[in-house]
């Protein structure tokens, strides 16, 4: 039980109703700012408004998955007023307190930094990151389906890279029945995707792989299909980039040449909020839990 334990949840969309339903179910004191839209009424929680003295009794304060922008603004799905975090937010949090969210900027860093604050975030960890693998595969492929004329069964997919993401998606076009090819950069992963009953190829050899292709699928988060690449590609290949922006395609190039080409970022939270909103959720819990259980130790 998260009992005793005050949360304070800033800004964010879907994602954090389950961040807040979890938490005020085990018991924690949950105080939300920015969700003064919200139709849905969540028992045992507090709207509160933007002030210091919400953040002066905070053992956490939660952000959204993005955290916030370089200027502190949060951005909320549930209030029609901005929401900015100011230096003097931060500085009135307790020392103790955690500072929580999905991937930080610079901003966030800084700030937290400069408080002493602890910065935890969730999304840098390969549990978190696995978990949500699975909505982004699910995603990626809903937009593959949205935009062809064709089924994945039989088609020929390539996925750039095979970490977190790019072997859930492998593995979940291949259960669909396509060919699949991966480009991978690693001698044990030419072995990983041997096992696994997919053709692998160095990324080095990509623009021998694209002549025939239907559906492109990158996951590295580096420029890797250039221009010269989509000079050989089939005009009816469509490209769908997971990785985070810019993503790893010329997509000028490839408008110019008539490919379409997708950059297909937040998949989680838009396709499965509530399940993408749920693994965040556990694992504030988790880390909750296992503090409180060290303390106990400790006692
Ligand atoms: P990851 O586990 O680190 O996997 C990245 C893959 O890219 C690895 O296979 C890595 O190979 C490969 N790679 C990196 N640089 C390379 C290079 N220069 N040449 C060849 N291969 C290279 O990361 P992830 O969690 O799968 O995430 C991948 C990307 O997707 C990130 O940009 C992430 O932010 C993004 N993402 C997007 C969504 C969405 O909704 N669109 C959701 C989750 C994640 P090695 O193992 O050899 O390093």
């Amino acid at each position: 039980m998260l009992t005793g334990v005050r949360i304070v949840v800033l800004g964010g969309d879907a994602r954090q109703l389950e961040v807040i339903q979890k938490c005020a179910e085990l018991d924690a004191t949950v105080s939300v700012v920015g969700f003064d839209q919200l139709e849905q009424v969540i028992p045992g929680i507090e709207h509160r408004e933007l002030k210091d003295e919400v953040f002066a009794s905070a053992d956490v304060l939660v952000l959204p998955v993005v955290s916030c922008d370089d200027q502190g603004k949060v951005s909320s799905s549930f209030s029609g007023e901005p929401i900015v975090l100011k230096k003097e937010h931060m500085a009135a949090l307790p020392e103790h307190c955690t500072v929580f969210t999905g991937m930080a900027k610079p901003f966030l860093r800084e700030l937290c930094e400069e408080n002493g604050l602890r910065l935890v975030e969730v999304l840098d960890r390969d549990d978190i990151a696995l978990y949500n693998s699975i909505p982004t595969a699910e995603g990626a492929i809903a937009i593959a389906i949205k935009e062809t004329d064709f089924t994945i069964h039989g088609s020929e997919c390539i996925v750039l890279g095979i970490g977190r993401t790019g072997f859930t998606l492998a593995k979940t076009l291949q259960g669909l029945g396509a060919n699949v090819r991966v480009g991978i950069r690693r001698n044990e992963d030419v072995a990983r995707a041997t096992i696994m009953g997919w053709k692998p190829f160095m990324t080095t050899d990509l623009a021998a792989q694209t002549g025939e292709v239907d559906l492109l699928f990158n996951t590295i988060p580096t420029m890797i299909i250039t221009a010269q690449i989509l000079s050989r590609m089939p005009q009816k290949a469509v490209i769908i980039d997971l990785a985070s922006a810019p993503g790893g395609c010329d997509f000028r190039y490839a408008d110019k040449r008539g490919i379409k080409a997708l950059l297909a970022p937040g998949l989680p939270g838009i396709v499965a909020p509530k399940t993408a909103g749920g693994i965040i959720a556990d694992a504030l819990i988790r880390l909750l839990l296992e503090e409180q259980n060290a303390r106990e130790v400790k006692s």
